[in-house]
């Protein structure tokens, strides 16, 4: 029955003369999740559709992740014709009547389009007429009816009854580019996807201690990456091997303060990579107070080490509200496979909770910092392409 798509775009309608940029950009994102090139993909009047008559159930998921769209519809496509809208709206209602419990009904025309000659409210009463002349056991119930036809009228007529939510936010690429701080954690995972959510262009970084660490443990941070990439479009992913930095802390620095300086290391390198690569800012899966390297006084210290904007979008979550999420976008169940993460490895018994600046830049004196960022980039960075 269905040969169209409708998509319903969310805050993109509010960017004004930036609008067609926003639009360009979720072309390119619904691009992506449509294979074939000949699927026509349109605009009218605030509203993109697109012309599909097979596989509609696959394509409506897949829609529903692609941010920037806010609702999507299966709809019939047809002329803006009085009688023939008639006709397929009784069809449709049918349709409807042989595939689920419909026992009550009731129209919701809009015309998108003002010249269209019959007003909203009198063709309601047209259209209902005609269901109720044509379909036997049907009712209508303008409360709380068991299926609301929607009649959508512009240059062509969508009619339809089922709404799906979109993956809202704004487009990818809209909003700048970004750099993910990706553990094998639950929380950066669900940082990526915020920040994408957002329109940002997320590329990740992920530090490991191979050989110290499995190598299982860079193929969880591919899977996730995987994962992700069906919301933000492929990813790349900078393997970082910090091993050395990790030895040197260990022989130099106090125990307790080994996940703070560790965790600076991650930001400089992360920034240098950023400034190299052109990412405007890094993104941590960070909230407050979650260990101790996240009070305010351990981010503090931690912000210090760099001067490109941090994002932490979780800061507020809590971690239920951030469990709830990754179920939500599927990254949980591969977050929570067990896995040795080079933090956990060198991570001491008893971290500062409450570091100064001043302590941790004594201790980190005893290290050349500029030159193990320096080999650390030059000798151990491996890229990973999403699929
Ligand atoms: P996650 O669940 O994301 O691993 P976490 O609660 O385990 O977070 P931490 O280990 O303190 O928290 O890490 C805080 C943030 O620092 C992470 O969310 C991530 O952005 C970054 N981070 C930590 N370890 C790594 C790593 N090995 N590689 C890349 N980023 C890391
Ligand atoms: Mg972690």
């Amino acid at each position: 029955m269905y040969n169209n798509i409708s998509m319903s775009l969310g805050e993109i309608v509010l960017k004004g003369r930036n609008r067609g940029y926003f639009e360009n950009k979720l072309n390119q994102s619904l691009r992506r999740i449509i294979d074939d090139k000949n699927l026509k993909i349109y605009r009218d009047r605030g509203k993109v559709f697109l012309d599909i008559d097979k596989d509609i159930d696959k394509m409506v998921k897949n829609i529903s992740k692609v941010f920037g769209i806010v609702v999507v519809s299966p709809c019939v496509k047809i002329e803006s014709d009085v009688d023939e809208i008639k006709n397929k709206v009784v069809e449709y209602v049918n349709f409807k009547k042989k595939n689920e419990n419909v026992q009550t009904f009731k129209i919701q025309a809009k015309r998108a389009d003002k010249t269209f000659p019959v007003k909203s409210m009198e063709l309601n009463n047209i259209l209902g007429g005609e269901v109720l002349k044509n379909i036997e056991n049907i009712k209508v119930d303008v409360h709380n009816p068991d299926l609301i036809v929607y009649v959508d009228i512009r240059s062509k007529t969508y009619i339809y009854s089922e709404k799906y939510s979109g993956g809202g936010g704004l487009p990818v690429g809209s909003n700048g580019k970004g750099l993910v701080l990706l553990s094998g954690g639950i929380d950066s995972p669900v940082a990526c996807y915020q920040m994408g959510k957002r329109g940002v262009k997320v590329d990740c970084i992920s530090f490991h201690s191979y050989p110290y660490t499995s190598i299982r443990s860079n193929e969880k941070i591919k899977e996730l990456s995987d994962i992700l990439s069906v919301y933000t479009g492929q990813m790349k992913v900078y393997f970082v091997n910090i091993l050395e930095i990790y030895r040197k802390i260990k022989e130099n620095c106090q125990e307790k303060n080994t996940t703070i300086i560790a965790r600076r290391f991650m930001m400089r390198i992360s920034k240098e990579i950023a400034e190299r690569d052109e990412y405007d800012c890094l993104i941590t899966g960070e909230s407050l107070g979650q260990v101790a390297s996240q009070t305010i006084k351990s981010l503090k210290v931690i912000q210090n080490s760099v001067d490109i904007p941090i994002l932490r979008p979780l800061i507020g979550n809590d971690k239920t509200d951030i469990i709830e999420i990754a179920r939500d976008i599927d990254t949980y169940e591969t977050s929570i496979k067990p896995f040795d993460d080079c933090c956990s490895i060198f991570s001491p018994e008893n971290p500062v909770t409450r570091p100064t600046l001043d302590k941790i830049l004594e201790d980190e004196g005893n290290l050349d910092v500029e030159e193990l960022i320096k080999s650390t980039i030059s000798n151990s960075v491996e890229i990973y392409n999403t699929k």
